[in-house]
């Protein structure tokens, strides 16, 4: 939805186009797009100098247009009819980075008769919020899909393993702008899939970017300068801290949202950060990693979706291992206790449910639901009757999550001992031999 007519009039005479620095009566403040269904026609929202937008009820006043333009904003031609998407100065003289939208909180705004938030900003709208990113690096917009990242599922993940492909190899570095809620699935899924001589970065919010609070500024800014640096792995940039001062970036299959609703939500898990990454552009190494180079990125998205991910807990019913077999599942992931145990002597004993799916060829991965620390398959005499009995295979330091996604990208790549083989190898970093006492809680 566009302005009320009598905005757009009043805007056309004053000669004003959204990104120029306006008076509105006694406000200042940038010209924002209508924010098309969330607020009536005959409010003009300004950015305020202090990063707030306002929504001015239009009565009349005086509109003018700053004698100094403001320096961040291109004035392109810009189409009342098509309002909602904001153009964004661009500096073709910087390396160039592509902005890949997949929806998420980072791309919604709040839809004010009901506070709930829905995704539907364009990159460009995005940027147009975030002016300093054109100070970082000439941007491609591209979308791949605009969707709350629940929904998603390993069709996305094969799209954007694609998408960044292509774009890597017109670019220095992809952004790719996502949910919170599952972007680690699809960061670890991304490792898996590319191969990648630039970095590829995950970004979000856990407040919509139309929001004074929103996280997604400092999260778009050091996810930029990262996108730029020699870290040619998938990494997820998000804020290190709850306030705004930087980000940490995380190797793709090491990282996991460990808040709903914190902006420092995501941590590293069995890792230290890849690197610190600050809003100037400095970046602080914390790991190894593999270095940017020359060559061509490669996306291998073949993936069995056939595979479950289910969590042994006192009481639970082991016939939901026999469902999945009996349904055509080709690999599960449980989520065990510690070390990684499930009822093992108990009445609802899993042993023979899980020696059935593993001798009817459908491997059982366990991963810890402690999250920190590794999977030990000899410690104790349950967990020898589990993994040397029954032939579970242990995914050591590997989140559940990450287990999940490689052993859908494993089966589709491998058969029989083979894919029990390839869980064991540590392929993207996922699998850490040495876990450091300060990496619990870091
Ligand atoms: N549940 C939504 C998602 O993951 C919103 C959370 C967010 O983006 O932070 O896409």
């Amino acid at each position: 939805m566009a302005y009320s007519k009598q905005i757009e009039a009043a805007l056309k005479k004053a000669r004003a186009s959204v990104g120029d620095r306006i008076s509105v009566g006694s406000e200042e403040g940038l010209l924002m797009p209508s924010p098309g269904i969330t607020a009536s026609p005959d409010h003009i929202v300004l950015k305020l100098d202090n990063g707030y937008n306002i929504g001015i009820k239009y009565e009349g006043q005086a509109i003018k247009k700053s004698a100094k333009p403001e320096p961040r904003l291109v004035k392109q031609e810009f189409s009342y009819e098509n309002a909602g998407h904001a153009h964004v100065r661009q500096s073709p003289g910087k390396h160039t980075i592509t902005l890949l939208g997949a929806g998420g909180t980072i791309a919604s705004r709040v839809d004010y008769s009901t506070g709930g938030a829905y995704a539907d900003m364009t990159g460009e709208d995005l940027a147009a919020l975030v002016p300093e990113l054109g100070e970082v690096a000439h941007i491609r917009f591209e979308s791949a899909f605009e969707k709350m990242s629940e929904d998603m599922a390993p069709a996305d993940w094969q799209l954007l393993a694609k998408e960044a492909a292509k774009e890597l190899n017109q670019s220095e570095g992809v952004v790719i702008t996502h949910g919170t809620d599952t972007m680690h699935y699809t960061a670890a899924a991304l490792s898996f899939m590319l191969d990648t001589p630039k970095p590829v970065v995950l970004t979000g919010a856990q407040r919509s970017s139309d929001r004074g609070s929103t996280d997604s500024v400092l999260n778009l800014i050091c996810s930029a300068h990262a996108a730029l640096s020699d870290i040619a792995e998938v990494g997820i940039c998000m804020h290190a801290t709850s306030s705004d001062d930087y980000c940490h970036l995380l190797r793709g299959t090491k990282a996991r949202k460990m808040h709903s609703s914190m902006r420092n939500a995501f941590r590293p898990i069995n890792s230290y950060p890849l690197a610190n990454i600050y809003p100037d552009g400095r970046i602080e190494p914390l790991s190894s990693f593999k270095k940017r180079s020359s060559g061509k990125a490669k996306a291998d998205t073949k993936f069995d979706g056939r595979i479950a991910l289910l969590k042994a807990y006192p009481g639970a019913d082991p016939d939901i291992i026999s469902h999945y077999v009996g349904r055509g599942y080709r690999g599960i992931v449980v989520e065990a206790t510690a070390l990684g145990h499930v009822p093992t002597k108990s009445e609802k004993s899993w042993i023979p449910a899980v020696k059935a799916a593993v001798s009817s060829g459908v491997p059982v991965v366990v991963a810890t639901q402690c999250i920190y620390g590794s999977v030990n398959p000899d410690v104790y005499t349950n967990l020898r009757i589990l993994f040397h009995e029954a032939g579970a295979t242990p995914a050591y330091d590997m989140t559940a999550e990450t287990a999940y996604v490689k052993l859908g990208w494993v089966l589709a790549h491998a058969k029989g001992d083979k894919v029990k083989e390839m869980m064991a190898q540590n392929l993207k970093g996922e699998i850490n031999p040495r876990l450091e006492p300060d990496m619990f809680l870091y």
